[in-house]
C-alpha cells in the first residue's frame, strides 16, 4: 500500500482513529464476556452474553473492513457512510438506509 509522507489529512486521522476505538471496543467486549461466562449461567446472564457478542461481531467486521481500507464505505450500497453516524456507531458498516 503506498504511503505518503506529506502531512495527513484530517480525514486520514478520523479513520485511524476509529481503527483505534474499534479494537478498544474489541477488548472490552472480549472481557466483559469473559466476566460474564466466569460468573453464572443463569436466563439473564447468557442473554446479556448473548447481545455482547453480536456486538462484538459486528465490531470484528468493521475491523476486518478496516484493515482492508474498505471502513467508511457501506457494504450494501457502497455509499459513504457519513462520519457522525461512524462517530455515534464506529462499528456500522451499513449507512442509514441499508440498515433499516
Ligand atoms: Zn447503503
Amino acid at each position: 500500500m503506498p504511503t505518503k509522507h506529506s502531512s495527513p489529512e484530517k480525514s486520514d486521522n478520523f479513520y485511524a482513529n476509529q481503527g483505534r476505538k474499534l479494537q478498544e471496543m474489541q477488548h472490552d467486549l472480549e472481557q466483559k464476556i469473559e466476566k460474564f461466562e466466569s460468573v453464572a449461567d443463569d436466563p439473564f446472564t447468557t442473554k446479556r452474553i448473548e447481545t455482547l457478542q453480536a456486538n462484538l461481531k459486528e465490531v470484528k467486521s468493521a475491523l476486518g473492513m478496516h484493515e482492508m481500507g474498505l471502513y467508511g464505505a457501506c457494504i450494501d450500497c457502497d455509499e459513504t457512510i457519513p462520519k457522525a453516524r461512524l462517530e455515534e456507531n464506529p462499528e456500522a458498516i451499513l449507512c442509514e438506509r441499508c440498515a433499516e
